[in-house]
């Protein structure tokens, strides 16, 4: 028995185009499953589908803005028509705008938590029938460690990140049912585009996240593959509703 035999199934990874969701993507591509990565930027899409086909999965880009309910849905209908279901949803899209707290307009405030918060909950709800009619299936949302701790410079982003814990256990508890198992990954600082922007903005992250950590390092992207696979297995079907931090022991140094 292979607890991470995936064959055949199909995974849909919002942000999958990049970074962290494109390693996650990896992980679960290297168990055997078929992929649809969904993004905006049609540009990262055609090396991201390259890496994924060298791992010898089918895959496709699909274009798509998660900060809009419809587009949510079309994203889980269109991997639907193109690989005929879908097992494993990663709701990993996300964005950060740093400022003080006073500073924020409305529209920030709103696009920080419908891309990182709303996009997940439209995604899931909509992969809802397809995995119930299924018999099961494996949701895995990306929080942060700003889902446990504050940063002056993250009200938004540290909302919706405490907020994917929450919305994690609400659904695990509604869907453990249907044979959904419903997990959160947090992971720690972990070297990308998003983070990259963060170094260039926050003084002196880059050193004080190092000293830190108990790895003694910054995370990368291929970190976070190792639990993609184990969440979207069989490996993890009596783990749901879980908060798992992939973070070189951040959470718990001194
Ligand atoms: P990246 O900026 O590299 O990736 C973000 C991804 O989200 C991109 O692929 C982007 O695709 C996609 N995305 C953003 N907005 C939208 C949108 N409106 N519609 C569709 N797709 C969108 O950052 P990371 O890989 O670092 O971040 C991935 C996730 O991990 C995020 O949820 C982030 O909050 C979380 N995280 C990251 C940490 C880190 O240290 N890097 C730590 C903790 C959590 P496109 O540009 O094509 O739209």
């Amino acid at each position: 028995m292979n607890l991470f035999e995936i064959k055949g199934k199909v995974a849909l990874v919002t942000g999958g185009n990049g970074g962290i969701g494109l390693a996650m993507a990896q992980g679960i591509a290297s168990c055997g499953a078929s992929i649809a990565i969904a993004g905006r930027n049609e540009e990262k899409s055609g090396p991201a589908l390259a890496s994924l086909r060298e791992l010898g999965a089918r895959c496709v880009f699909i274009t798509g803005d998660v900060t809009k309910k419809a587009a949510c849905q079309k994203l889980v209908a269109d991997t639907v028509s193109e690989f005929g279901r879908l097992d494993i949803l990663v709701n990993n899209a996300g964005t950060s705008i740093r400022k003080m707290p006073d500073e924020y307009t409305e529209d920030e405030w709103h696009h920080v938590l419908d891309t990182n918060l709303t996009s997940a909950f439209f995604c899931s709800q909509a992969a809802y029938e397809p995995m119930k009619r299924q018999g099961g299936g494996k949701m895995i949302n990306i929080g942060s460690m700003m889902s446990l701790f504050g940063a002056p410079y993250a009200t938004p982003y540290a909302s919706s990140k405490g907020g994917i814990v929450q919305m994690t256990r609400a659904l695990a508890t509604a869907w453990a049912k249907d044979n959904i198992q419903v997990n959160a990954v947090l992971p720690g600082w972990i070297d990308t585009d998003l983070t990259r922007r963060a170094r260039e903005q926050v003084p002196g992250l880059q050193q004080r996240v190092e000293d830190r950590t108990p790895a003694a390092r910054w995370g990368r992207p291929p970190d976070m593959a190792g639990v993609a696979a184990f969440l979207a297995s069989p490996a993890s079907d009596f783990v749901t509703g879980a908060a798992i931090p992939v973070d070189g022991g951040y959470s718990i140094g001194m």
